[in-house]
């Protein structure tokens, strides 16, 4: 049998193909590794599957061309993937921009997914790697192992690198490679930074409210809002991820990273506080008049980056300490010398270089009917339900071109 298409890879994106291409009368032939499809998205937004969100500017995608999804986020964004679910029988919730499915779980949205490409009649085939895509004529042959398959298109949706337990290993990137196509320098986003600081040991399991920026060789680059999280090895949380890209992908061309948390970002008047609470608190050590405002541990890592002693008497420190430790306290500086690795990353940065692509058809400029979807591609989200949109997306945009053959 000749399939209309051949999507490789079960995930977010490959099942929306699926499904577009299927409604639209195509056969589907979907090709998934690992034993079931759609693993990953059981792992998103904590088991909760944040889907897509509300508010969209240009800062949300990040690639070498980071405009590129925008053209097609208007064709098929986050009104449209609502609708998507909702036409397959799922309601999703709205916690303040971010979706969710309405159950709250993960696997609803996996189960409608599969639940509808089985009405449809789409051929899943899990515990399947696709090895080879090899084009002759106007076939595509597509090889797993010792099975082939023959299809008019192919849509290559395999995700990237991050977290290969869950099921995208790179092979995507090797079966792009092997039909030509340039894959740009892949590497982990949205994932936790490295610090050889030694008073990390000391702040692990600490979480603060920090604005957090990142700088460059002194320059200004990123900044967010939000929870840190400290630990043994350096600063996780939220906002730590929706910088990392910057961060990282200047570690990777060897300039200087240093991020600069305030600690308090919600206190203008630092100095007037501390200048009340150090007469009322008088009779305290320096570590308990901190203690007044900050965390425990963070109070105790001030003093001693700045070496005051923390049993000093809050009345015995001079104006000089005062200006040092409130200045301690809003630009708290972090030399980043690492990142976690893929095992850790919720996405990968990189990939398949859209310039070889069509924007807005999501197919080949090298080769006529292969498509390309997803992760695999040069296009990353933040944290916040962008990287399922852009899975759900480039899904439906690429399946959306697949013509059956006989209509
Ligand atoms: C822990 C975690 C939490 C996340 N939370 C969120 C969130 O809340 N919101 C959000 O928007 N994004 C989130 N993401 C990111 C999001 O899950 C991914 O960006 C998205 O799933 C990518 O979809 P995809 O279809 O491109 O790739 P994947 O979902 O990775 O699917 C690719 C599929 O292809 C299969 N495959 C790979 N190679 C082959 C091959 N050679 N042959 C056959 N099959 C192959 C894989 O097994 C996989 O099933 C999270 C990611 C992680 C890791």
């Amino acid at each position: 049998m000749k399939y209309d298409v051949i999507i490789a890879g079960g995930g977010a994106s490959g099942m929306t193909a699926a499904i577009t291409a299927a409604r639209r009368g195509c056969s589907v032939l979907v090709l998934e590794r690992m034993d079931r499809p759609g693993k990953k998205i059981l792992a998103t937004g904590n088991g909760r599957c944040n889907l897509t969100n509300s508010y969209l500017d240009q800062d949300c995608y990040r690639g070498e061309k980071p405009g590129f999804p925008y053209s097609m986020l208007e064709v098929f964004g986050a009104a449209e993937t609502l609708d998507f679910f909702q036409s397959m029988g799922m309601l999703t919730t709205d916690l303040g921009g971010y979706y969710y499915p309405a159950s709250m779980q993960a696997s609803t949205v996996v189960d409608t997914l599969t639940g509808k490409m089985r009405q449809l009649g789409v051929h899943i085939k899990t515990g399947t790697e696709v090895k080879k895509i090899q084009k002759i004529k106007d076939t595509f042959h597509v090889t797993c192992g010792t099975e082939k398959y023959q299809g008019r298109n192919v849509i290559l949706a395999a995700g990237g690198m991050a977290q290969e337990k869950l099921g995208s290993n790179g092979s995507g990137y090797a079966l792009a490679k092997a039909v030509g196509h340039t894959v740009t320098d892949v590497f982990p986003a949205l994932v936790a930074l490295e610090s050889e600081e030694k008073f990390f040991q000391h702040l692990a399991g600490v979480r603060n409210v920090s604005a957090l920026s990142v700088y460059v060789n002194g320059q200004k680059t990123a900044e967010q809002t939000g929870e840190v999280q400290f630990a043994k090895y350096g600063i996780s949380g939220i906002p730590v991820f929706q910088v990392s890209r910057y961060a990282i992908d200047a570690l990777r061309k060897k300039k200087k990273v240093e991020v600069i948390l305030n600690l308090m970002p919600e206190q203008f008047t630092l100095k007037e506080l501390m200048d009340y609470f150090r007469k009322v608190g008088y009779y305290k050590t320096a570590e308990e008049f901190l203690q007044g405002f900050l965390n425990k541990k963070l109070a105790f890592t001030v003093l001693s980056r700045l070496k005051i002693r923390p049993e000093k008497s809050a009345a015995d420190l001079t104006q000089k300490e005062l200006r040092q430790i409130r200045s301690m306290i809003q630009k708290f500086p972090v030399p980043v010398s690492g990142y976690k690795g893929f095992d850790m990353a919720q996405v990968t940065a990189g990939g398949v270089s859209v310039r070889e692509v069509i924007e807005g058809t999501l197919e080949s400029k090298i080769h006529r009917g292969l498509y390309f979807a997803g992760e695999l591609l040069d296009v990353d989200g933040t944290c916040g339900g962008y990287n399922l949109q852009w899975a759900f997306t480039s899904g439906y945009i690429a399946g959306n071109q697949i013509e059956a053959e006989n209509q």
